[in-house]
């Protein structure tokens, strides 16, 4: 306990309790008197990929835009424009001294992938090859569009794609420009991990072979782990002002954020650190059966694509994992357990109640967040929902907002909060990571395990990010097949198990971080990859 309060921290291990001051020195820029202010920018270097890490809110595409010089900075002098060589001066000796003499001297072209790519189709119509096609400034599409295995929906409208096809399209946009600066904002909401890993991949070899400078905001830490040179953590009040630290080194930097203090800084970001399990948890056996389904098959039209699932059961008070490719019947299988489908074989205890958060969020009424959420269950703004739901998903600030006004994170945490506030005995959420900064992820899978415990039912949640499984799940349920054509799920296994099975089936091992135990990608090929694949042990240490 922090001394605060008396009893258990509401917000688990989460709550910040000395906000991060402003700094006592002039910011980059200031919108307006009162209004947002960034201190510091990110440096991009040539031939590097740089991380930036940090909250939603806090200023990174105010810093885009000033590297794209489309925003000249203030220097927080409000109502005046710096020059360029005053901006220069003040950030003579640092790592962006190099970068801003170059954007001065001659013209930076700049390309960027947005967030939500999701927005794509409002802003394109037609068909996906012409708008691949009007960007490939370095005619290197063919290459992206069968590295990115888009291939399959090049000839189909934009506005019929979904959304882990609609964010390698984007991707495939972005790379094929002749740009010196690339800005890629998140790249792996709805893609699985090959395909992250894939993007990622990718963005180097721009990086690298072509010397490109490269700048990269994303909350997926396994896979920023694997993409970054080096980082910068963003921190502050988000929506009133953000600080962009010097580059540290993508080690030292993901390990203090995790920790909740930057040691340069001497500054404390959360109350206490974020921590993985090094060995697998024993696995808690006790609870009481929820639904134990049969083996079940579906197949689609003719057989085009097709399910089995082995029988398997789901225990009260679980938080159940699912993993496995984008295309393999991953939602099908929910869809299944929520009555939505009927099985061709086997048969479904259609009895339970089963609350369902898609991947793909579809929320867009023009209705108020309270007036929705009110609607969906009569706890809605008691003491007791608003610890358990409003306060860890951080609803507070949005409940007068429309929910056709929510920006892709808050959606996402309106959506969570309306499937855990139904009234069920399995919870499934599909991708409740996505567009969530690291923060909101580790509030929200806290929220669902709490959930989960306190109301004896069960959560399944399908996810690729790695750390929030790793924090988040009791078991296992790992999906293997090949995407389109057939899926195919074992039963629930614990998680060292699980794991060995869905990392065997990617060939990806794990490594531990010395200092702070969290899991980091090995090199394929390395000394320990082959050490582990040898000892069949992918995840956790023996
Ligand atoms: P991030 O990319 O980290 O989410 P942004 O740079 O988009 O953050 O925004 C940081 C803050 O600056 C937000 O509070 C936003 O409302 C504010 N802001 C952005 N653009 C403007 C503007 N043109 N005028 C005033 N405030 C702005
Ligand atoms: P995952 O959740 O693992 O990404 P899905 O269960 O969504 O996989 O889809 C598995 C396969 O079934 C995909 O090839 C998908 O295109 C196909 N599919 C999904 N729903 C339908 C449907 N209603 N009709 C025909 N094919 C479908």
């Amino acid at each position: 306990s922090c001394g605060i309060c008396v009893e258990k921290c509401p917000f688990d291990a989460i709550q910040i309790l000395n906000l991060p001051q402003e700094l006592d020195e002039e910011p980059v820029h200031r919108y307006g008197e009162n209004s947002f202010a960034l201190y510091g920018l990110p440096a991009p270097e040539e031939g590097r990929v740089t991380g930036i890490l940090g909250p939603n809110g806090i200023g990174k595409t105010t810093a885009v835009h000033i590297l794209a010089d489309e925003l000249t900075p203030n220097l927080g002098e409000v109502g005046t424009e710096s020059d360029w060589d005053a901006v220069l001066e003040a950030y003579r000796g640092t790592a962006l001294q190099e970068y801003l003499e170059a954007m001065r001297d001659e013209e930076m072209t700049v390309a960027r992938k947005p967030q939500y790519v999701d927005q794509i189709p409002d802003q394109f119509d037609g068909a996906t090859r012409t708008l691949l096609e009007q960007t490939d400034e370095r005619g290197v599409l063919d290459e992206l569009v069968e590295r990115l295995g888009i291939g399959p929906v090049v000839d189909q409208d934009i506005d019929t794609l979904s959304g882990g096809e609609l964010q390698r399209v984007a991707l495939a946009a972005t790379l094929a420009r002749d740009a010196d600066f690339y800005f890629l904002d998140e790249v792996t909401p709805y893609l699985d991990i090959s395909q992250r890993m894939t993007a990622a991949r990718l963005i180097r070899d721009l990086a690298e072979n072509e010397g490109r400078s490269m700048l990269v905001v994303e909350h997926d830490l396994a896979i920023l782990d694997l993409l970054a040179d080096a980082i910068h953590i963003g921190y502050g009040q988000p929506g009133a002002f953000g600080i962009i630290t010097p580059p540290k080194s993508v080690k030292n930097g993901i390990n203090e954020y995790l920790s909740g203090y930057l040691e340069n800084e001497n500054m404390r970001i959360r109350e206490t650190d974020i921590e993985f399990e090094e060995h697998a948890p024993a696995s808690n056996s006790t609870g009481k059966t929820v639904i134990e389904y049969p083996a079940l098959g579906k197949s689609y039209g003719d057989g085009e694509f097709s399910l089995s699932v082995d029988a398997g059961e789901i225990r009260e008070g679980e938080v159940l994992g699912v993993v496995g490719p984008n295309g393999i019947g991953k939602s099908t299988f929910a869809k299944l357990l929520a009555g939505q489908l009927d099985p061709d074989a086997g048969a479904v205890d259609a009895g339970l109640d089963i609350a369902y958060k898609p991947q793909y969020i579809d929320i867009d009424q023009p209705m108020r967040v309270d007036a929705f959420l009110s609607s969906i269950t009569n706890e809605f703004g008691s003491s007791y929902w608003n610890t358990e739901i409003a306060q860890p998903l951080q609803l507070e600030a949005i409940m007068e907002q429309s929910l056709t006004d929510l920006s892709g994170g808050e959606r996402q945490r309106v959506a969570i909060a309306a499937c855990l506030s139904e009234d069920a005995d399995l919870y499934l959420l599909d991708e409740p990571s996505a567009h969530l900064d690291v923060e909101q992820r580790v509030r929200a899978t806290s929220a669902i395990r709490r959930y989960a415990e306190h109301n004896d039912a069960t959560a399944m949640v399908i996810d690729h990010d790695i750390y929030m499984i790793d924090l988040l799940a009791d078991r296992l349920l790992v999906f293997d097949g090949e995407p389109a054509i057939e899926g195919r799920a074992a039963p629930p296994q614990g998680m060292r198990e699980g794991m060995n099975e869905f990392l065997s089936n990617l060939d990806i091992t794990f490594r531990r971080d010395e200092r702070t135990g969290r899991p980091r990608i090995n090199k394929p090929g390395s000394q320990l990859d082959r050490e582990q694949k040898n000892a069949g042990e992918y995840y956790y240490a023996p």
